[in-house]
């Protein structure tokens, strides 16, 4: 193609990809000017759609990969992970299966941070990251980056990644559990809320100096971090805690048999 020669592909974006999109442009047949050969998942981050989100591109009827030259003319259609419905063909956008989902959350996320700890899932957090840091621990460490950020998602060395909608931290939780389907792996008390570490079961004499004479007289169950040393015990915190598993078990399965 001659360099400075202006063309166009027509663009469509699915489901909730058109989140990212203005409101104008959702669920309709976009055209999209380009000069040169971009690869495709330039172009569609230059439509403001973080190439985390897109599991599938069909150009022209035919999967294509995120290094596929778009050309002139070209009809693009871009669709997100798909969440129930498993109709991807073979081709998808190259990436492999995790063995264990981890999580780093950006800076706004403390809320969601100690949510996922209480629900087992190894969730890195802290309140002073600076991106480069959140992208460097992501691509070292295989974790996937959950972030109210788009500009994140859209760096080039992000694989793994997850644009979170919703702003209020119940609402979190469950679209990440829904998102990468680990309804099963769900497990309560197993990870420290402070400091991300396991914690494990203890004897009471073990840990009994550490606590007030009631609480040492009245418990009987008790658990430790092997990071941080912080003590877990059956007491009114942890039934609050049992409660809210509860409640998010409840609305989890709500959601998939309505
Ligand atoms: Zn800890």
């Amino acid at each position: 193609m001659a360099a400075g020669t202006a063309y166009k592909a027509l663009f469509r974006f699915y489901e909730e990809l058109n989140d990212f999109l203005p409101a104008g442009h959702r669920k309709k047949d976009k055209t999209y000017t380009f000069k040169g050969n971009p690869a495709v998942k330039d172009s569609i981050e230059a439509q403001n759609v973080p190439h985390t989100e897109v599991d599938l591109i069909v150009v022209n009827g035919n999967p294509v990969d995120f290094n596929y030259k778009l050309r002139d003319g070209d009809r693009v259609s871009v669709y997100p992970v798909f969440e129930t419905l498993d109709i991807r063909p073979a081709i998808k956008t190259g990436r492999k299966p995790l063995r264990v989902t981890k999580f780093i959350l950006d800076v706004h996320l403390g809320k969601l941070a100690r949510l996922l700890r209480m629900t087992g899932f190894d969730t890195m957090y802290r309140n002073d990251y600076e991106d480069a840091e959140i992208i460097r621990i992501g691509e070292e460490e295989t974790r996937i980056i959950l972030t109210r950020d788009r500009g994140i998602l859209k760096n080039s060395r992000v694989t793994r990644g997850y644009f979170i909608r919703s702003q209020k931290p119940w609402e979190q939780i469950k679209e990440v559990i829904n998102r990468f389907q680990l309804q099963d792996d769900i497990k309560f008390l197993c990870r420290c809320i402070k400091c991300n570490s396991p914690i494990e079961s203890v004897e009471k004499k073990e840990v009994a100096h550490m606590l007030k004479a009631g609480t040492a007289n009245i418990y009987s169950r008790f658990f430790k971090c092997r990071g941080c040393g912080n003590i877990y015990w059956q007491g009114s915190h942890f039934n609050r805690m049992a409660g809210y598993m509860k409640r998010l078990q409840t609305e989890l399965r709500s959601k998939q048999s309505g």
